[in-house]
């Protein structure tokens, strides 16, 4: 280091990159070397465009992060709809919030009550008596002990009956799987009320997303 009479005196800045305060090179993570060619002029726009890239970055590993969870949750929600003894129909669900999963279900009886085959076969008696996938779940859910927001996985869209209580448990988003054909599309469609169940869900702000 050199020294006037003695006192060591501090190297004189030498290029623009030691301009830059040190903080924010450390916050966007490039170092005095990328830049140092840059005069401080080229400077901002180079800082603008990296920070921005970084940004987005950060924002796609973000969207595929939550996709790969919405992926697995789907997946573990139809597994559990291959607990359901309905022959024809078999739905399953689950909660969950950022802790992980809250409550498991599937479409069946009710605990207890006589769940012989035959009156599965017979609607007229199966309807009135089946808990659907989405109720279980919701069951299942302690609402008490989660202050935040649950998103409810079903493999199929909710029917309209379900989709008031599931409003009102305060859900705010559910995910469905994607329509794979048009016969079951259009089928459910009418089975299961879906457009006065979207409808429900939009005015009270639910999100609704249908997964690939
Ligand atoms: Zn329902």
């Amino acid at each position: 280091m050199p020294s006037v009479h003695g006192i060591a005196q501090k190297t004189v800045l030498t290029n623009t990159a030691d301009l830059i305060p040190k903080l924010r090179q450390r916050q966007f993570g490039f170092g005095a070397d990328s830049i140092r060619s840059f005069t401080v002029g080229h400077y901002d726009e180079q800082y603008e465009a990296e920070a921005l890239d970084q940004e987005h970055a950060k924002r796609n590993k973000r969207m595929s992060e939550n996709r790969r969870w919405d992926i697995r949750f789907m997946k573990l929600a139809h597994h559990i709809a291959s607990w359901s003894k309905d022959p024809s129909t078999k739905v399953g669900a689950v909660t969950t919030s950022r802790k992980g999963v809250l409550g498991l279900g599937y479409n069946g009886f009710a605990a207890g009550c006589d769940d012989n085959p035959a009156l599965y076969k017979d609607r007229a008696q199966k309807y009135p008596r089946v808990v659907h996938a989405e109720m279980n779940a919701l069951l299942q859910t302690d609402r008490l002990r989660v202050n935040e927001h649950i998103t409810l996985y079903s493999t199929l869209p909710c029917c309209a009956d379900c989709v008031g209580p599931i409003i009102n448990f305060g859900v705010s988003r559910v995910v469905f799987p994607q329509w794979t054909n048009d016969e079951d599309k259009e089928r459910f469609m009418v089975s299961l009320n879906l457009p006065i169940s979207m409808k429900m869900f939009s005015e009270a702000g639910v999100i609704v997303d249908w997964l690939d």
